[in-house]
C-alpha cells in the first residue's frame, strides 16, 4: 500500500478525512496509487446536506445581486486558468487521459465565466396581461442540489454542473466518481478561494450505490444533475419520481457516424478516427457506429484502418500520445469481452482487438484502437455501449436504409454526417434522432449550445444560456392593479 498521505474531503466547507473506508485512485498508465482518501460515511452525507441547506438559507449567496455572484464566478474561472497546467497534470494522473486532452478539459472548466455572464444577464419577463393585473415570470434558486459525475471527463463534468448551479444561487453537493475524485476536490478549493461562502459546496467522493444513492434520496436535495450510465440514470429517475424531484440525466450513447458517397474522404477519415478513438473511446458521444456508403466502403475502410493502426497509443504524459490507457483493468476486460462477442457474432477484425505489446504497456490498462466490420446493426456489439476504443462499421445502400439503421438504437445522443452536399446534410441532419448532430465535423463543443440526449441517452439539457434556469424554480407573479375590490365577492 502506498504511503501517500490521506487526502481530506470537503464536508460543507470543512476539510477532513471522511468517516468511511479508504479508497485509492490509481494512475491508469502504471497502476500506481496517486491519491488516497477516506470516503464519506452516511453521517458525513447527512452533515454535508444539512449544512449545505443551512448555508443556502443563511450565507446570503442566493440574495446577492446577480453581478455580485457573477464576480465570484469570474474569480473561479480566473483561478482555473492560472492553475491550468497543474490541474491538467493532476487530471492526467487521476484518469489517464493524454495531457493534450486534459489541457482541453481544464480549459473548458472556465465554463464558470460563461455562467457568470448568464447569471448577470438572465432576464425575468413581464408577460402579456389578460386582466386588471400585471403578470411576471421569475426564477428562484432551489436550495441544495446534487451533481453526480462519472470518471471519464472530470473537472469538465463537474464544472458544467457546479457553475450554473452556483450561478443560480444554490448550494451544491458534488459526488464525483470514486475512481477519479481529485479534480472535484481541487475545484472545491478554488471555489472557496474565490469567495463562494463556506458550506455551499461539498465534495463527497464515495461509492455511487451508497453515497450517491443517499444523496439522491435525501429530502433536502431538490434536484439531481447526473451524468453517467443509462441504468444508473434510470435508477435515479425512479427515486426522483418518488420525490417529485426534477433531474437531468446525461447518459450513454452509441452514436452513428455517416459517411456519404460524396464525402471529402480526408476530412471524414480524420473525423471518424477522432470521434471514436480520442479519449480512448471512453466518451458518451463517441461515434462508435460507422455507416459508409457502399460504393465508398472498401476504399474508406482501408484508409481508416491504416490510420487507426498508426495511432500513437502510449504514455499520457507524452505530448504526441493520441490514446492513453483505459480507466481500470476491469473496464479493459469488459471491452475485451465485447470484442470477443462481436467476433463470435460473426464480425471481422480489421485492426486492434488486443493489448499493445512492449515493456511500456505492461503495467497500464492499454488497448489498441479496434475496428470491426461485417457486422449487422441489430447485433449486440452494434447496440450496446462499449465505452472504449471499438468501432463497428457497416455499409448502407441509400438514405432510407441509412436512416433506418442509424435510428435503430435505444440510444440517441449524437450523430455525425460527412458529405459535400448541403441538401443531403440538411435532410439527414433533421431526420436523424439525436441530441447533437455534427456535419463535416465531430465531437466539437460550445458551452453556449445546449447538450443532451433523446431516449436512453438522457433527459433534460445542460449548457446554453438558459442552462442556469435548470437549477431554478420558475414562479409566476400577478400584481393586482384594479382600483375596486374583486367584483365576484360583492
Ligand atoms: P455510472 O456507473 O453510472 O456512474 C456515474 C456516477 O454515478 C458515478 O459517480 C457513480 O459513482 C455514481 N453512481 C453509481 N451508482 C449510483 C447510484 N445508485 N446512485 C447515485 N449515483 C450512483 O457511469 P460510469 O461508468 O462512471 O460512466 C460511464 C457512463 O457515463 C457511460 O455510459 C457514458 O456514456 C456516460 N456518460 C454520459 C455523458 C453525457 O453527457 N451524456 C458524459 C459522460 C459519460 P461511483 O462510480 O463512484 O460508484
Amino acid at each position: 500500500m502506498s504511503n501517500l498521505e490521506l487526502l481530506p474531503i470537503n464536508i460543507a466547507g470543512e476539510w477532513r478525512l471522511g468517516g468511511g473506508g479508504e479508497s485509492t485512485t490509481l494512475y491508469p498508465a502504471t497502476g500506481e496509487v496517486v491519491g488516497r482518501l477516506r470516503a464519506p460515511s452516511l453521517e458525513d452525507v447527512e452533515e454535508a446536506i444539512q449544512k449545505a441547506d443551512h448555508a443556502f438559507r443563511t450565507s446570503g449567496w442566493a440574495q446577492k445581486k446577480p453581478h455580485e455572484r457573477a464576480a465570484v464566478l469570474h474569480r473561479v474561472a480566473q483561478l482555473i486558468r492560472e492553475r491550468a497546467e497543474p490541474l491538467a497534470q493532476l487530471q492526467r494522473l487521476d484518469n489517464g487521459k493524454p495531457i493534450k486532452e486534459t489541457r482541453m478539459l481544464v480549459a473548458s472548466a472556465a465554463t464558470f465565466q460563461f455562467f457568470a455572464a448568464a447569471c448577470e444577464t438572465m432576464e425575468e419577463t413581464i408577460t402579456p396581461s389578460r386582466g386588471d393585473f400585471m403578470t411576471m415570470s421569475v426564477y428562484e434558486p432551489m436550495g441544495v442540489v446534487a451533481a453526480i459525475t462519472p470518471w471519464n471527463s472530470p473537472i469538465a463534468s463537474e464544472a458544467q454542473k457546479l457553475a450554473p448551479a452556483l450561478a443560480a444561487g444554490n448550494a451544491v453537493v458534488v459526488k464525483p466518481a470514486e475512481a477519479t475524485p481529485l479534480l472535484a476536490l481541487e475545484l472545491a478549493k478554488i471555489c472557496e478561494e474565490a469567495g463562494v461562502p463556506k458550506g455551499l459546496v461539498s465534495v463527497l467522493p464515495g461509492r455511487g450505490s451508497v453515497i450517491g444513492d443517499a444523496i439522491t434520496k435525501h429530502p433536502l436535495v431538490k434536484r439531481v444533475s447526473f451524468t453517467g450510465g443509462t441504468s444508473t440514470g434510470k435508477h435515479i429517475a425512479h427515486i426522483a419520481a418518488d420525490k417529485m424531484m426534477p433531474v437531468s440525466l446525461e447518459l450513454g450513447g452509441k452514436s452513428a457516424t455517416m459517411v456519404l458517397a460524396d464525402a471529402d474522404i480526408d476530412h471524414a477519415v480524420n473525423g471518424v478516427l477522432y470521434g471514436i478513438f480520442s479519449s480512448s473511446g471512453e466518451s458518451c458521444i463517441a461515434g462508435s457506429r460507422l455507416f459508409v456508403a457502399r460504393s465508398l466502403h472498401a476504399e474508406f475502410m482501408q484508409r481508416l484502418t491504416a490510420k487507426a493502426a498508426a495511432l500513437q497509443v502510449g504514455d499520457p504524459a507524452d505530448e504526441r500520445t493520441q490514446m492513453g490507457p483505459l480507466i481500470t483493468a476491469k473496464h479493459r476486460e469488459s471491452i475485451e469481452s465485447y470484442v470477443a462477442l462481436g467476433l463470435s457474432e460473426g464480425g471481422r477484425l480489421l485492426t486492434g482487438g488486443q493489448r499493445p505489446e512492449g515493456a511500456q504497456f505492461e503495467r497500464g490498462y492499454y488497448y489498441r484502437p479496434t475496428i470491426i466490420d461485417g457486422v449487422k446493426n441489430d447485433w449486440q456489439i452494434c447496440q450496446q455501449e462499449i465505452f472504449g476504443p471499438v468501432l463497428v462499421a457497416m455499409p448502407f445502400d441509400n438514405e432510407d436504409d441509412l436512416l433506418a439503421q442509424a435510428n435503430d438504437s435505444v440510444y440517441a445522443l449524437a450523430a455525425g454526417i460527412w458529405t459535400r452536399d448541403y441538401k443531403s446534410a440538411w435532410r439527414i441532419g433533421r431526420a436523424v434522432q439525436a441530441g447533437t448532430v455534427w456535419i463535416n465535423t465531430y465531437k466539437q463543443f460550445s458551452i453556449s449550445t445546449p447538450f443532451g440526449g433523446w431516449r436512453d441517452s438522457g433527459l433534460g439539457r445542460e449548457k446554453g444560456r438558459l442552462g442556469i434556469q435548470q437549477y431554478m424554480e420558475q414562479k409566476s407573479m400577478y400584481w393586482g392593479l384594479n382600483e375596486s375590490p374583486i367584483a365576484w365577492a360583492n
